[in-house]
């Protein structure tokens, strides 16, 4: 492979989202006269616009997809090859892509993403949303769909279950309760009459990002149709297009065939058991079907007895990191939950190979008050982070670990409200050693906060509570509170000023 290189260049970055993206800006505008390379598969490459700093670590911002040339044109000194990688050699540093070609790198980022991890990968009646195709896809099956079966209890669910109108929806959840990801029971609480209520006025002005659909470019590369991926059949599963994030359902009518706005019934702590198509369903005499139930294209059994015949199932149960073209004749280390092992400085377990973003499993020792959540702020966070990683070891500079790992921080919405969460918010790791303070007002808020010796370590702000800023520096003082007691969140004191 190595006689065969195009092209060696300082960095070479794989992956068009956000973590790739952010890494390559970072790269091609510190290092203007070093050639920067940005391989990916897909025809557009996600841009982060309008960040914002809502406080010293809460970040929101706009994510557009955006034609890769928007890039070539803004940094001179970058290439962008559109073909997916196939295969890295590391001891002789270099990549080769599906189109036949070999480039050589100084130093490698990469930033592969995940894709989802299906229920089965060969049944058609089993959907995943990861990317604009496959939201496109799920959206054309449910304008005809009158039952569809969700499963999973991470954010996507949490959205999906939400935004679907006239179908009916059994969303089948592995927890006590729904999105306990994010959530414990108390929140899960508040939002569930958000379930129940009819949804259909219309949608509140959303800020956030919204996604093109737009027809990739004639002379884009390595594209599948939304059917092939959908049913696992796109030629290599890898060569899916960046990760949505939030708002991915906005400016897509989540439209089903029936007739009532919503219905969404919980089968809380149960997975699926097995999957029928309406002929086996049919055939097999142990299945006693609901005097309701119907014909269907397919059918769900869960491990709580319960059959559901629907239209399709979507599977929401969380991500798969692309590792696998890169994996052959290296020696990476893996994590368990299947990531490319990175230390404080984003590399791996390979010399000179960095990664970022959905891929890489953070594996230094966290601060204990932040955790890796394969969320669009960690990609930005983290791409930005390597580039300067990157940088510092080519010019030999020493390089902390960025505060912004400190502090586990994330806004965003749920169900149309606003929530924020904040180190460790579900008293992750903390087991009996940690006590909660809960003010909740139904239908407009509920605050969470999380104590462990007297000190706040996490917070969970659902609603325009105001209190981020606040909470934020009282995690990070590590301020005693024990004097404060309940006081911390009586509604009639202005916290803000208590702690001035
Ligand atoms: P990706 O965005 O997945 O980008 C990976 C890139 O690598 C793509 O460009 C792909 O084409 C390319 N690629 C893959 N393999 C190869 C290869 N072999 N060669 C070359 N290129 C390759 N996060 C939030 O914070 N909030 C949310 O509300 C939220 N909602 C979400 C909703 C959905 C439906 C989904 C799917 C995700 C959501 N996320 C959300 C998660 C968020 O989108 C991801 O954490 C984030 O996009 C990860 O960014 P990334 O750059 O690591 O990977």
């Amino acid at each position: 492979m190595e006689s065969k290189k195009e092209k060696t260049f300082k960095f070479v970055v794989v992956g068009g989202g956000i973590a790739g993206v952010t890494c390559v800006e970072q790269l091609s505008s510190q290092f203007a006269s070093e050639d920067v390379a940005l391989i990916t598969a897909g025809p557009h490459i996600k841009a982060v616009t309008n960040y914002k700093q809502v406080s010293r670590r809460l970040e929101e911002f706009d994510v557009e997809e955006k034609p890769s040339n928007v890039l070539e044109e803004k940094y001179s000194n970058l290439t962008i090859i559109h073909s997916a990688v196939k295969s890295l050699r590391t001891h002789t540093h270099c990549v080769e892509t599906a189109d036949g070609r070999v480039f050589g790198y100084e130093k490698l980022c990469i930033c592969s993403g995940a894709r989802p991890k299906l229920l089965t990968q060969e049944n058609p009646h089993v959907l995943g949303i990861r990317d604009t195709d496959s939201a496109q896809e799920f959206q054309k099956r449910l304008s005809k769909a009158k039952r569809i079966v969700v499963v999973g209890n991470g954010g996507i669910a949490l959205e999906l279950v939400y935004e679907v109108r006239r179908c009916e929806v059994i969303w089948a959840v592995k927890d006590k309760a729904i999105g306990n990801t994010f959530f414990d029971a108390g929140a899960a609480q508040f939002l569930i009459p958000s379930l129940e209520g009819d949804k259909e006025q219309a949608a509140a002005p959303c800020k956030r990002q919204r996604f093109t659909t737009e027809e990739p470019a004639p002379d884009a590369a390595q594209t599948f149709t939304a059917d092939e991926y959908s049913r696992g059949q796109n030629p290599d599963p890898v060569e899916s297009g960046s990760a949505l994030g939030p708002d991915w359902h906005r400016g897509i009518e989540l439209q089903g065939a029936e007739q009532a706005s919503r219905r969404v019934s919980v089968e809380y702590q149960c997975e699926v058991e097995h999957i029928f198509t309406s002929e086996e369903f049919l055939d097999s005499s142990k299945q006693t079907p609901k005097p309701d139930s119907g014909s269907w294209p397919v059918y769900v059994q869960l491990t709580n007895g319960e059959t559901f015949g629907c239209d399709f199932v979507v599977s929401a149960t969380g991500v798969v990191p692309n590792t696998e073209p890169f994996l052959h004749g290296n020696n990476f280390l893996l994590a368990d939950d299947g990531g490319l092992q990175v230390d404080d400085h984003m590399m791996t377990s390979e010399p000179d190979v960095y990664a970022a973003g959905d891929v890489c499993s953070a594996c230094w020792e966290h601060s204990p008050l932040w955790q890796q959540m394969r969320l669009w702020t960690q990609a930005r966070q983290m791409g930005w982070y390597a580039g300067r990683c990157m940088a510092a070891d080519i010019l030999s500079e020493p390089i902390d670990l960025d505060f912004c790992f400190e502090l586990f921080s994330h806004v965003t919405k749920f169900f149309n409200y606003k929530v924020v969460l904040l180190g460790k918010f579900n008293a992750q790791g903390l087991g009996s050693n940690h006590e909660l303070l809960v003010r909740c007002t139904k239908g407009q808020e509920y605050v969470k906060v999380v104590l462990s010796g007297g000190r706040m370590v996490g917070a969970v702000l659902i609603g325009e509570t105001d209190l981020e800023e606040t909470f934020e520096n009282l995690i990070l003082n590590q301020m005693d509170l024990t004097a404060y007691g309940e006081e911390l969140l009586n509604p009639d004191i202005d916290i803000e000023d208590y702690f001035d």
